[in-house]
């Protein structure tokens, strides 16, 4: 399908197998909605409005952690745990650095054996192509297309650095940061960035000697946010323990995410989803605008010119960023760069 268009007939089939649950057609379809070329991405949109017409109303929830922090581990023993209930786990993840390190490392089904195995699970790797805003959009269409399968829990992966997190916390409802238990100042160790979007709080790997270890931090953790929070919002993000590793806990820790959905209520999740479309809608737009830089010929004309003028001293920036920007309205690339 990468290299071949989509006719309508196949949009049609697709649609009927993600509805009918089919895996092979799950697939598809994902890949379709991953494809940045025009003719896919036109198909996609068609397949995603009729998915959108019974896609399920899933939990969706990101999770994040440094890399070694246990988030397969974690994720393998919430997912069985889930799918054991009866529910249908989908998980995606969001890297985009997996196109420098040349594999993806997030979502990796060799890292998550049993839970790939399992016939109610689904597991996506991060789309190894693209900037952060093309796999952001491939992966929040990923999510419409694994809800219309009927997969009613959504958890997306992502991996604790740069900005991936941020756009995460942009897709989902709750977010939980899963960290390990480190002797003195716990908020050194947590970026403040994910203190502002972090709904839950996990301290991972507390078993064996590394139990009580794992409780002080908690505890130093969850004082820390007390104050951090006092007089402001009116959910404190939990702290707790637990061992991914062993399963213990892991469930408590579902419960606080369930406990932060019913926070928000369904009219404060209809609020946060719905601001969450508008932010995406940009999200595209900036995606869309900045492609058609890079493709327009007006501003190739120029560039090289333009940059040995920056790095000689020759140019000012903002000067240099005028010539660029007149360049790109010159030529009406805005149409050109669409066909
Ligand atoms: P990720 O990079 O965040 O996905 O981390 P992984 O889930 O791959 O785990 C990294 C390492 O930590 C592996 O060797 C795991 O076996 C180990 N690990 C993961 N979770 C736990 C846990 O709960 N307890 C202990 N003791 N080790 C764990």
């Amino acid at each position: 399908m990468s290299k071949a268009s989509v006719s309508r007939t196949d949009v049609a089939a697709l649609v009927a197998g993600v509805r009918d649950r089919k895996r092979y057609a799950v697939s598809q379809a994902i890949t379709l909605v991953e494809s940045s070329r025009p003719d896919h991405r036109a198909a996609a949109r068609e397949l995603l409005l009729e998915l959108s017409e019974s896609a399920c109303d899933a939990v969706r929830v990101g999770i994040s952690g440094v890399p070694g922090s246990g988030k397969s581990t974690f994720i393998e023993s919430l997912g069985t745990q889930l799918t054991a209930a009866g529910h249908r786990v989908g998980v995606l993840a969001v890297d985009p650095s997996s196109t420098r390190t040349g594999g993806s490392v997030l979502g990796d089904k060799t890292r998550m054996s049993r839970l790939s195995a399992d016939p109610n699970a689904y597991i996506r790797p991060s789309p190894a192509a693209g900037t952060l805003g093309g796999v952001a959009r491939a992966t929040t269409q990923a999510m419409l297309v694994l809800e219309a399968a009927g997969y009613d829990v959504v958890l997306v992966e992502t991996v604790g650095v740069g900005q991936s997190e941020v756009t995460v916390a942009g897709m989902v409802d709750t977010f939980l940061f899963l960290t390990l238990a480190r002797t003195g100042d716990q908020l050194q160790g947590i970026k403040k960035g994910i203190l502002e979007i972090a709904d839950v709080i996990a301290v991972n790997k507390a078993d064996g000697d590394r139990e009580a270890e794992a409780r002080s931090a908690a505890r130093e953790l969850a004082g820390a946010l007390r104050l951090v929070y006092s007089g402001g919002r009116s959910w404190v993000p939990p702290v707790l323990t637990c061992s991914g590793l062993e399963g213990r806990d892991v469930d408590t820790v579902w419960q606080r995410v369930l406990d932060h959905r019913a926070f928000l209520g369904a009219d404060g999740l209809a609020t946060k989803r719905a601001a969450q479309q508008l932010e995406f809608t940009w999200a595209l737009v900036r995606d869309a605008l900045a492609e058609r830089l890079r493709r327009s010929p007006g501003v190739a004309a120029i560039r090289d010119e333009i940059r040995n003028a920056v790095l000689a001293g020759e140019l000012a920036a903002p000067i240099a960023a005028d010539r660029l920007l007149a360049a790109y309205d010159q030529r009406g690339e805005g149409r050109a760069a669409e066909d």
